[in-house]
């Protein structure tokens, strides 16, 4: 039966608990934020999160095709319907954008933690420890109604594409499984409520031509020329703050002397839409204008045409879900639980995959405050951090103790 499970006594206790163990958490963190871990290259953390799954929880871990650390904690009682079945998955992703493979720098100053993602992602990491204890203890174990999958991800982070998020639901689909509902654990915070993931695109646009002499042969269509008039459009397609499109050139480069028209350039960018259908129109027109400013160049001397050619390197899709789904409610009953003031918010994370695939997901912080996330300055402070881990916890075994219910209501 449903219950305010603010005022579960058993719940209250448990999250006492962890105020207690508050430092420990925070060391957890600074463990996982110590391993270099770039998108790609995450299997030295990967196998640490692994060890300290297994052996804090005595949870069987497996890593997947792609990296993704995977552990699940079942009911100790059968479920009583296929619904109650159907598994709960909490992500954290293991990547951060600092690109070195050597051992991160840690600095610590009482509460204060400085260090290259030590919030995005050490504290999901965290997070996702205090998960695994909390879960696989007797007392709450025996109370579970439906499995927990606790996930730690590859290739959240930029040019990963989420691609361990992807394997996972696409593994689990091919086993037949789908989960009810799935959680982001990503970074510091325990205010905001992530329900509308960002779409994202990333292109890398070339334009090609036959270079020459700057004299010589003065007016041959220039691919640095073109890409600028490109960048100029590219940039007025954006719409700003209002954030409904953003056009972002991230990277250029091109030329091959100093004194030659070149053969070519390039320029990546980062375009983002909260819609499918946005992004994809997003898309064609950036493509559209690439191709006019090539046959622009080219109208200056048609014997030797600008070519261009458009590579994705990345996309990921866009999704929403409602504020009155019993996900997001079920967030929002969790924040003010623990005495904060729950705020919506839209974000790009491991939460844009189950989202596109029709899966309720959100995405939400795991305590404390942070900031220069994905910078070498990146800092966290644990002050208040046990809010967001009694937040999470909340959240998490409200749902799978069947405390609230986050099934969609048109599926019941
Ligand atoms: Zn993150």
């Amino acid at each position: 039966m449903a219950s305010a499970h603010g005022h579960e006594p058993w719940l209250a206790d448990l999250c006492a608990g962890w105020r207690r163990r508050q430092d420990w958490v925070l060391q957890q963190q600074i463990a996982c934020a110590r391993i270099a871990a770039p998108t790609g290259n995450e299997g030295t953390r990967a196998a640490h999160v692994q060890q300290a799954l297994a052996m804090l929880a005595g949870l069987s871990v497996s890593r997947d095709r792609s990296g993704n650390v995977c552990a699940v904690v079942t009911p100790t009682s059968r479920p009583s319907s296929v619904d109650d079945a159907a598994p709960i998955v909490c992500l954290a992703h293991l990547d951060t954008v600092y690109v070195s493979d050597d051992a991160v720098e840690v600095v610590r100053d009482g509460s204060r933690v400085c260090c290259p993602g030590i919030g995005d992602n050490g504290r999901g990491l965290a997070a996702l420890l205090v998960l695994a204890d909390t879960l696989h203890a007797p007392e709450t174990r025996a109370r579970l109604r439906r499995p927990v999958h606790l996930v730690a991800t590859v290739g959240e982070e930029g040019e990963g594409n989420l691609l361990g998020a992807r394997t996972w639901f696409d593994d689990a689909a091919v086993r037949g499984l789908r989960p009810s509902a799935a959680i982001a654990i990503d970074g510091p915070g325990d205010e905001s409520i992530v329900h509308h993931a960002i779409g994202s695109l990333r292109l890398r646009i070339t334009m090609r031509g036959s270079g020459g002499h700057p004299w010589v042969h003065a007016g041959a269509p220039n691919p640095i020329h073109a890409l600028g008039a490109f960048i100029g459009i590219a940039d007025r397609l954006g719409d700003g703050t209002r954030r409904q499109r953003t056009v972002t050139i991230t990277r250029m480069h091109g030329g091959d002397s100093l004194t030659g028209i070149p053969q070519q350039a390039w320029v990546d960018l980062d375009a983002r839409s909260p819609s499918a259908a946005g992004l994809a129109r997003l898309r064609q027109e950036l493509e559209h204008a690439a191709y006019a400013v090539a046959r622009d160049a080219t109208c200056h001397d048609p014997s030797r045409p600008l070519t261009v050619e458009v590579a994705v390197l990345g996309s990921r899709p866009a999704g929403a879900l409602e504020s009155e789904s019993p996900l997001v409610q079920a967030a929002v009953r969790a924040t003010q639980t623990v005495g904060r003031k729950p705020r919506s918010a839209s974000a790009s994370t491991d939460a844009n995959v189950p989202l596109a695939r029709g899966i309720p997901a959100i995405a939400i912080g795991a305590g404390g405050i942070g900031g220069g996330a994905h910078t070498r300055d990146e800092w966290y402070d644990d002050a208040h951090g046990s809010a967001g881990i009694e937040r999470v916890l909340h959240l998490v075994l409200g749902l799978a103790l069947a405390l609230a219910d986050v099934r969609p209501r048109a599926t019941r």
